[in-house]
């Protein structure tokens, strides 16, 4: 079987995949060595990608009012559809919202029939939730949304800070990068900037857990400091900078000396120095930041003050010196390039550029211009909500579950007279709220190009024939314009032809005002396309062919005098505010092995063994506090909504603050979705949502008994537990469950006959216990089991999972099945090595033995050894045996 070169749908790394079709699906894939993002490697959720794919849960057909219908009635229908909204509301009366996980080509097309054939400029994407304040800030201070630095620049750096981002979990591959420059030259520092003590503080030589919202003082401070200890670069500040005596004169403001700065953001003040002295001293200092920074109501402000210490300091764009965002999703950038922001137009022209409309609609040929900026995401569904917006076409992405206040979202949905949804899954929260549903093709389906966080362009192929009658969205959006009459602006014959007409519209009267030019692949044939390798842009026609990795390194910006703009930074706090009621700081963000809204990765069941259930972690004194125990249930909850999740104690969090993950929907656990408890409150420039200071209390769920059900097939009884969870195993489905009214062991009988449609063949109750157990058999296969306790201790599941796969069960094995193990069956605990399957007690067992280092580790269990995903917690394991005295000493990898 030969493999063909693609690219990881997930994080804004943008590795290189290769993959072989065999089958009815993919053989096992691998990282692609000749790829500049991983040379190679793939994290834990990139080599699973194979596990994911199949028919099963994948929408299949067009539906329009319920009912499937073939692809030209569901054409015809979003098409009149339109027609008929825009005739009787005007052309403002549509919108879009798109998404980070379509293709550049995708993204391309959608745009244009918005913005040029239907004019409404209401178009937005889910990026506005993840990168749209360091989109701003670069705007502001280099004239261009346009990232400086490259991934090399880790292995120049001396200094890495790392703000508000765990790359060890979210980036995983830029995550080992950094650790290898680091573990290559002790001399090298690494510093984390983050109100947690996260996973990628395993690399740190110092981690600064400030308040959260206040990392604009530290920065601030950081730019006084400089400039009263002769930490400027004056000479490049002269020649290249406008406005630093504005921002010094507001930082000092701000920050006006160092044991300010360590008072307002809750740190030692040595660590603070201590954090000054290596950035005034290291002129090859590298600042990656994420959405800790951007994801706030001043996050533009955030990026600025980082953006203000390099441009003091002269370093931008030099090898191992810059500042770096790194984006959350797949094609982020993508999606950027082609105006998939409200505020943007095509190619990275805006609004506001003398001409830059007319000459977008002399291209086109357009017949209807949006002619100044549309609603951002939080305003777009706010206007869907007044009746403004009565038509929204949703594309790839899940806005019940990630957008703030997400109950007042599903309420405009509802609302909403026309809600279009296109999507590869068949269950999301979004959908079921969509009258015309529109099955696209999915990863290993279809075919175009993404960009990564370093402007590197890159391949997605199609490598599979498209999931029952599913097509690409750039079809499906080329179909609808054609039927609204748009033939000749929309007539192309495959993504290659988008591609070209992309990459024309970046060279288009550019003459270098615009930094994102691609022109040198506006003439690709078909064959060229097919053939593309990964390519950094700029990229303009008569340049030799070959992209520009580091960008601003001569001291020259976009700005209209060309120089880099220092902005004066007035921190503030997060708008939503602690109160007596909701006195608890919420923090939300993604975990090590999920994605998103699990759509895909909830399909790995190898991918849950890490996390299997919604949790919230809290630090151990607000546990005692507030009289809860670890690894009991508990709800988050405020005026807007309600999360219930297993409570996790660690002193990785600060007192008074929680951190909940992202994924868990309605489609995976009764109530866990976290953006219905942050308020709609954003930025003002970027317009990104503040999801990452919520405001919260916390009450315990009073959980009468715990269970764990495994079954063939879903339950098709009444299903109303107060909490569950689904846990897809290999070889069935699981849910953990629990409820708050005590249930008995013989109205378990009952229950279980009633959620299974009959009663179980073998069963045991301990009533005094609270527990019970029963197993339903057909013809010597297992087709259920129920487990119940009065606490949460259950075994690991994979045993029983095992059996679901086996035929002829034995009596012997239906009386191990019941205890859920088999006789003398050890217990590997929760699996932290999610490629080798090693769990937390035999990791801790080896560690006990003597294995005395990640890499001792390795050698006897394998764990961290293929992506290396888990050896910040391998390291974390052999770290607390050392300290509690029953292991050797952490040494690193
Ligand atoms: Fe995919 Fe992992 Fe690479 Fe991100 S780091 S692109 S998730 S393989």
């Amino acid at each position: 079987m030969s493999e063909t070169a693609t690219t990881c749908p997930y994080c804004g790394v943008g590795c290189g995949v290769l993959a072989a079709a065999g089958g009815e699906g993919l053989s096992p894939v691998r990282g692609d060595p000749d790829h500049p993002a991983n040379a190679g490697r793939l994290c834990v959720k990139g080599s699973s990608l194979h596990e994911t794919l199949g028919a099963r849960g994948r929408l299949l057909s067009p539906r329009v009012a319920g009912q499937r219908v073939g692809w030209e009635e569901a054409i015809q229908a979003v098409a009149r559809g339109l027609e008929a909204t825009q005739a009787r509301h005007g052309r403002e009366s549509v919108g879009f919202y798109l998404s980070g996980q379509l293709l550049t080509e995708d993204y391309y097309v959608a745009n244009k029939l918005a913005k040029g054939f239907l004019g409404t400029p209401h178009l937005d994407t889910n990026s506005r939730l993840c990168m749209s304040s360091a989109v701003a800030g670069y705007k502001r201070a280099f004239g261009a949304d346009a990232v400086p630095g490259c991934y090399e620049d880790i292995d120049h750096a001396d200094l890495l800070v790392i703000a508000g981002a765990n790359p060890a979990w979210n980036h995983p591959i830029l995550y080992q990068r950094m650790k290898r420059a680091r573990d290559s030259d002790p001399g090298r520092r690494v510093v984390v900037l983050d109100p947690r003590r996260n996973a990628s503080c395993e690399l740190a030589d110092l981690h600064l857990p400030l308040r959260p919202g206040s990392d604009a003082i530290l920065w601030n401070g950081l730019l006084v400091d400089l400039a009263r200890r002769e930490g400027l670069d004056e000479d490049y500040i002269r020649a290249h900078c406008s406005g630093f005596d504005q921002a010094l004169a507001a930082a000092r403001t701000s920050a006006p000396d160092t044991a300010a700065v360590a008072r307002d953001c809750g740190l030692d003040e040595s660590d603070v120095r201590r954090f000054y002295d290596w950035f005034r001293e290291t002129p090859r200092t590298l600042s990656f930041y994420s959405q800790g920074i951007n994801q706030s109501s001043s996050g533009t402000d955030k990026c600025n003050a980082i953006i203000n210490c390099h441009l003091a300091t002269g370093r931008v764009g030099r090898p191992g010196a810059s500042p770096f965002s790194i984006t959350g999703q797949p094609n982020a950038m993508g999606g950027r390039e082609v105006g998939g922001l409200a505020n943007q137009l095509a190619a990275h022209r805006d609004y506001d550029s003398p001409g830059a409309v007319a000459e977008l609609q002399a291209f086109w040929r357009a017949p209807a211009m949006a002619s100044g900026p549309g609603y951002k995401a939080v305003d777009l569904f706010e206007a869907v909500y007044r009746g403004e917006i009565r038509a929204l076409w949703i594309m790839a992405t899940n806005p019940l579950v990630s957008m703030p206040d997400a109950n007042r979202v599903r309420e405009a949905l509802r609302r909403c007279p026309l809600v279009i949804v296109s999507d590869c899954v068949e269950d999301t929260d979004t959908l079921a709220l969509a009258d015309i549903v529109l099955p696209a093709a999915g990863w290993s389906e279809k075919d175009g190009t993404v960009t990564n966080s370093e402007r590197c362009i890159s391949r997605q192929r199609a490598l599979l024939p498209a999931t029952g009658e599913a097509r690409p969205d750039w079809w499906i959006v080329s179909r609808v314009a054609r039927a609204m009459g748009h033939k000749a602006g929309f007539d192309y014959k495959g993504p290659a032809a988008i591609f070209r007409e992309h990459a024309a519209l970046s060279a288009h009267n550019n003459h270098g005002q615009r930094v994102f030019d691609i022109g040198a692949l506006a003439t690709l044939t078909d064959e060229q396309y097919q053939q593309l390798g990964p390519v950094q842009w700029p990229l303009p026609a008569g340049g030799g062919g070959i992209g520009r990795q580091r960008l601003f390194g001569d001291g020259r910006f976009v700005t209209g005098d060309g120089r880099g703009r220092l902005l004066p930074v007035q921190p503030r706090g997060p708008q939503q505010s602690l109160s007596l009621d909701y006195p608890l700081r919420l923090n939300s963000g993604r975990l090590r092995d999920q994605w998103h809204t699990m759509t895909r990765t909830g399909r790995a069941p190898r991918l849950l063994q890490h996390r299997s259930e919604p949790f919230i972690a809290i630090h151990p004194q607000d546990l005692e506090r507030l009289e809860l125990s670890d690894g009991t249930l508990a709800w988050a909850h405020n005026g807007r909504g309600r999360f219930l999740g297993r409570l996790t104690a660690t002193e990785d969090q600060r007192v008074g603050e929680l951190f909940v993950p992202i994924h868990w929907n309605d489609q995976f656990s009764a109530e866990a979705v976290v953006s219905r408890l942050m308020a709609p409150v954003t930025d003002p420039h970027s317009g990104q949502p503040e999801s990452k200071q919520g405001a919260v209390a916390l009450s315990p769920f009073r959980a009468r008994w715990q269970a764990r059900l495994l079954c063939r097939s879903e339950p098709a009884g009444a299903w109303k537990p107060d909490y569950w969870t689904r846990v897809p195993l290999n070889h069935c489905h699981s849910w953990h469950l629990a409820g708050e009214q005590p249930v008995t062991g013989e109205d378990w009988a009952a229950l279980a006959a009633d959620w299974l449609g009959r009663a179980p063949e073998i069963s045991l109750a301990d009533p005094p216990c609270g527990r019970y157990r029963g197993a339903w058999l057909k013809g010597g296969r297992l087709e259920a089991v129920l487990l119940v306790e009065a606490d949460n201790r259950f075994p690991d599941l994979a045993w029983l999972d095992g059996r679901f796969a086996e035929s002829g069960l034995e009596a012997a094995d239906r009386r191990q099945i019941l205890a859920g193990r088999a006789a003398g069956m050890a217990d590997t605990g929760p699996v932290v090595c999610s490629c080798f399957q090693v769990g937390e007690t035999t990791i801790r067992e080896a560690v006990a033995r003597g294995c005395d280092s990640v890499s001792a580790l390795g050698e006897t269990l394998q764990c961290g050894t293929n992506c290396g995903s888990c050896i910040p917690e391998l390291k974390a394991l052999v770290s607390d045996a050392s300290k509690a005295g029953t292991g050797g000493e952490a040494h690193s990898v």
